[in-house]
């Protein structure tokens, strides 16, 4: 049983690099502490991934994967019912009170402070007037970063708090705790998220080159950016483990990441839009602390099993139907891994709401897009082409080639049919009582 457990969770980073190079401190903890060797996320973006993480559920276990439905068990409740003090620490604008990531925190601090009339919501705002023509929405982008972006880019903050200061706000809340007081607390690093921003003197050591912050870059350049991000954070990861270790020597941390990043490994697909191909799903699941073996675990692990993880560390034996995951420490058998996501027609889970409250309430985002692999197979069905992908992953690890349905797929395909059945029957059965009331003469 542990009193203090600490959930770390760093925005966008992909697995493969987790290296000597790039985040020598995370790589160094990795291998001595327990490391998932197939770690994935179940979502491709921040919001969807919140399910999973913090009510180990799968995305799509909820209409609209978010906000987070209110009355859940989430990570945070179980801890707070046991006795925890439960800290929260986020730094970007899907992680706020807005979404409902503050559930189950007793202090939780965010940054929402959202103004109707900032550049984002009239970004947002001339979006959603564009995007159903999709070539004015394609020409009004070039437009956009051709001519005015350079212009108002100074004035283009980051849109989310610093590591730096992220740390240094959790460190001095935590000064009033000690290893008496059991602790559950939660911090997530958006630094290496666009637009990145890292200093200078990290870009330079991955060959950056400066001044184009903000701007549209080459893939080669922008995984500069990447990976500068990436060591400025795993800096900060060495200080503020090193502080948290002197002050609570019995420490316990997961470190994981939301989502990953995509770099063109599929034509045309950037950033983290809704797709589901692994560069957007293979993350760290690292766990390292007091009393946690030096291991490695060969089974399959995604976000939805942190909850039972950090739960069965801290002796809480916790069961509830709804509950997804499995504590990783003791998982006996493989079984297949659920992703899933929403989007709009033009991949963007987001991007058509005209105000933050639809954005909210994804109230848009009309598509559904699954995967389910293991570790020789994965299936994708996108609703918006209404079409399988099946992939070999020991042949095709980059899910290349697309094969034909065949046998071999029988069993994963059965998974992704029975899960858009439900959601389909619970459609109709939402509808039917809509329709029901709304036929009632009161
Ligand atoms: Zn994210």
């Amino acid at each position: 049983m542990k009193n203090s457990i600490f959930l770390i969770t760093i925005d966008c980073l992909r697995s493969d690099y987790v290296t000597e190079e790039v985040m020598p401190f995370l790589k160094s903890l990795a291998d001595q502490g327990t490391m998932c060797m197939h770690f994935f996320s179940n979502a491709p973006f921040t919001a969807p991934t919140m399910p999973a993480i913090l009510n180990s559920q799968y995305p799509l276990d909820h209409p609209n994967c978010f906000p987070l439905p209110e009355q859940e068990t989430n990570i945070a409740r179980v801890f707070q019912k046991k006795g925890y003090t439960t800290i929260g620490f986020t730094t970007s604008i899907y992680l706020t009170k807005y979404f409902h990531c503050n559930y189950g925190f007793e202090h939780f601090f965010d940054v929402m402070k959202i103004k109707k009339t900032s550049i984002y919501h009239l970004k947002h705002t001339i979006a959603s007037l564009l995007w159903k023509w999709e070539w004015l929405y394609n020409l009004a982008e070039k437009i956009y970063f051709r001519f005015i972006h350079k212009k108002i880019k100074k004035k283009v903050k980051i849109p989310y708090t610093k590591g730096e200061k992220v740390i240094q706000d959790n460190l001095a809340f935590l000064e009033k705790y000690d290893e008496k007081n059991k602790i559950f607390n939660w911090i997530h690093f958006m630094d290496a998220h666009s637009p990145r921003n890292p200093p200078e003197a990290y870009l330079k050591k991955f060959k950056g080159t400066l001044g184009k912050e903000g701007e549209q870059k080459s893939v080669e350049e922008d995984i500069r950016w990447y990976k500068a991000s990436l060591h400025y954070i795993d800096n900060l990861l060495k200080q503020y483990m090193t502080r948290i270790q002197q002050k609570f020597p019995e420490a316990v941390f997961f470190i994981t990441a939301d989502h990953g990043e995509a770099f063109n490994e599929h034509k045309g697909i950037r950033s983290h839009p809704s797709y589901l191909y692994n560069e957007l799903l293979k993350v760290p699941g690292i766990l390292v602390g007091k009393d946690i073996a030096q291991r490695k675990i060969s089974f399959l692990c995604s976000s939805v099993d942190i909850a039972p993880t950090l739960w069965n560390i801290a002796g809480i034996s916790f069961q509830d139907q709804k509950i997804r995951g499995q504590n990783i420490l003791t998982k006996k058998e493989d079984k297949p891994l659920i992703a899933e996501s929403i989007h709009t027609k033009n991949r963007g889970a987001t991007i058509n709401a005209t105000s933050m409250d639809e954005e909210r309430k994804g109230a848009t985002a009309t598509y559904k897009i699954y995967a389910v692999q293991d570790k020789k197979r994965k299936i994708i069905y996108d609703k918006i082409n209404n079409r399988f992908e099946y992939y070999d992953l020991m042949k095709d690890p980059g899910e290349q080639q697309c094969l034909k349905y065949s046998d071999t797929f029988k069993e994963l395909k059965k998974i992704i049919d029975d899960r858009r059945e439900k959601r389909i029957e619970k459609k109709k059965e939402e509808d039917r009582i809509q329709e029901a009331i709304a036929d009632l003469d009161l």
